[in-house]
């Protein structure tokens, strides 16, 4: 039978503001396809992002539920709102020969280490502590309450940076967007 090649599961983890979307903006800029995982959380929606479709925003109960049908990849805490990854549409597009990126937080990477040990975990790290904060304020989305808690976790992240197969700067975004396409390519042929 004619089987088309599996894709490359990538896991793509670094502290909230550190450009993980500009980056991946620049990959698809770059020519690279892949598959972007769309998320489920409780978080409230920020302006614009029903429409955008980058999460399916749900109640506690309907992602208990998805918990209880073992539907989920991986699932985290996160300043106490639940994230968490749908399985089957990653298992079709990888069984598509797509690349899949994942785009979450630290334990959720772990989370999928352990299940999926073919799985590709990149680090984006800030240039500096400062220019995060300055990334997050820029946003304009988040309470100052929330721009602290957000910065307070992002130590905790870095921290589980040395865990990753990959840490990448998120300095200049093309740069980024090509270091992770060249880990990309690399680990398909893998
Ligand atoms: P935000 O609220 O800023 O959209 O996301 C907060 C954090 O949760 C970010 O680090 C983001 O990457 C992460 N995240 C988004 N979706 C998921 C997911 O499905 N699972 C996990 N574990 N983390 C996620």
């Amino acid at each position: 039978m004619n089987r088309p090649e599996h894709g490359a599961l990538i896991v793509f983890t670094g502290p909230s503001g550190v450009g993980k979307d500009t980056v991946l903006a620049a990959l698809r800029e770059l020519g690279y396809d892949f598959f972007l995982s769309i998320s489920v959380t409780t978080r409230d929606p920020r302006p614009g992002e029903v429409e955008s479709g980058a999460y399916r925003f749900l109640t506690k109960a309907e992602f208990e539920k998805l918990i209880a049908d073992d539907a989920l990849l991986e699932h985290a805490e996160y300043l106490g709102q639940y994230y968490g990854t749908p399985e089957q549409p990653v298992d079709r597009a990888l069984s598509e020969g797509r690349n899949v990126i994942l785009k979450i937080e630290v334990q959720g990477a772990l989370q999928v280490r352990a299940r999926r040990p073919d799985a590709v975990l990149v680090f984006l790290m800030p240039p500096s502590p400062e220019e995060l904060e300055r990334r997050l304020r820029k946003r304009g989305t988040e309470t100052e309450e929330k721009i602290q808690k957000r910065l307070a976790a992002s130590v905790r992240e870095c921290a589980m940076a040395d865990a990753f197969d990959y840490r990448v700067v998120s300095d200049v975004p093309e740069l980024a967007a090509a270091r992770l396409g060249e880990i990309i390519t690399a680990s398909r042929r893998k």
